[in-house]
């Protein structure tokens, strides 16, 4: 059986693990959260961004809650998300009182299609809140030019996006402020929680810092400025994550090999229900491999029955979720969000699967599309 996810997923780096454990159970400072490793965490991921700040923070999720709180995103004030997605993307919203309008996705790249998000913005819109998915980074270029026409802020969820570059800008670093997610099945995922938001507005990243530590300007104690958040970093995972901050360039381009070879060898089976995300590396970003299928739950048993585990991620549109349902105003509808909810089935997609793990998990799906269409056998071809 290939798990969708590693069970091994630090084994490599256990000693280091244990090691800064040790090492922060013992400093003398006996800093927990927020110390000198934090920081010197935030300041390698600022560095190798080129952003003006990062700051680590509890979650990807609250990473999102700390930025619209600093836009002073407020009750009454709208934020159009994607239909299609995370649950985050909503309930950041809703937990400042705002309320999350759904713009319809883009059925082949399953990001927020810009038109239909401008088309839901009113008079008490705030901020545009794409988000990168799965492989494909969100439309960024258009919805920057539609936040600055239409004067509102822009928020990027790159949760799943580190290390996707479009244009020649990163992901992070296309809205005023992006996220990232520490949490283990992220592309930098580490052993526990975790977050990042980064901006290249200093005055915002000021303004997250103060926020994720109960409104404090971090130089006085027990001044609180604002009502904050605890969204404080753990200074152990601060060190794990640099220690393997090294390896991740490495880690990212095995992830983008075997997405490569997956589009490739799925390349012919398009016309057979079976779609693969777009090819290339502009624009992508490699957090798991999601595939459309027409019989989506007949793939999956296949799948299942040839041990390659699988994974539908998400199973309906936000809208349609009973949390966000009464947001939804009667009658609408979002198309490419039902589609997507319906046949997206992702593969396993992780820098330590084996050429042959690779080769059986490609195997597998074509000799599905094989048997659900009338071609003649597609050829293995071998494994990147
Ligand atoms: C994972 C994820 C988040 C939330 O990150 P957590 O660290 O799990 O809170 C937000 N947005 C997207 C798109 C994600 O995939």
């Amino acid at each position: 059986m290939i798990p969708f996810f590693p069970p091994d997923l630090f084994e490599a780096d256990r000693a280091e693990l244990l090691e800064a454990l040790h090492a922060v159970g013992t400093d003398p400072d006996q800093r927990f959260i927020l110390g000198r490793r934090t920081a010197e965490f935030e300041e390698a991921l600022r560095r190798r961004l080129g952003a003006a700040d990062a700051v680590a923070c509890s979650s990807g999720t609250s990473a999102l809650s700390l930025v619209l709180a600093a836009m002073d995103v407020a009750p009454g004030d709208e934020v159009v998300v994607p239909a299609f997605g995370c649950a985050p993307l909503a309930a950041a919203v809703c937990g400042l009182g705002a309320v999350p309008v759904f713009a319809d996705v883009d059925p082949r790249t399953l990001v927020a299609d810009p038109a239909s998000a401008e088309a839901a913005v009113t008079d008490r819109t705030r901020a545009l809140m794409p988000a990168h998915m799965f492989s494909v980074m969100a439309d960024m270029p258009r919805f920057a030019e539609i936040a600055r026409r239409r004067g509102l802020r822009l928020v990027e969820d790159s949760a799943v996006a580190q290390g996707g570059v479009l244009a020649g800008r990163p992901a992070g670093l296309w809205g005023e402020a992006g996220v990232f997610s520490f949490v283990q099945v992220k592309t930098f995922g580490t052993a526990g929680e975790g977050g990042a938001v980064v901006t290249g507005d200093p005055g915002l990243g000021r303004t997250v810092r103060m926020l994720r530590n109960h409104g404090q300007d971090g130089t006085r104690r027990f001044v609180h400025h604002r009502v904050g958040y605890n969204s404080r970093f753990d200074e152990v995972l601060a060190a794990f994550q640099l220690h393997r901050l090294p390896g991740l360039d490495d880690r990212l381009e095995r992830r983008a090999r075997i997405a490569d070879y997956y589009t490739e060898r799925f390349a012919d089976l398009a016309d057979r229900g079976v779609a693969a995300p777009p090819p290339g590396r502009e624009g992508r970003c490699f957090y798991v491999y999601t595939l459309l299928a027409e019989h989506r739950d007949d793939l999956k048993a296949h799948l299942d029955r040839n041990g390659v585990g699988n994974h539908v991620y998400y199973p309906r549109p936000l809208p349609r979720q009973p949390a966000f349902a009464p947001y939804a105003p009667p009658g609408a509808a979002w198309p490419g969000a039902e589609y997507a909810a319906r046949r997206n089935l992702s593969l396993p997609l992780y820098p330590h699967l084996s050429d042959s793990q690779v080769e059986h998990i490609a195997d597998s799906v074509c000799a599905y599309a094989r048997h659900s269409g009338s071609d003649p056998l597609v050829p293995s071809r071998r494994a990147p």
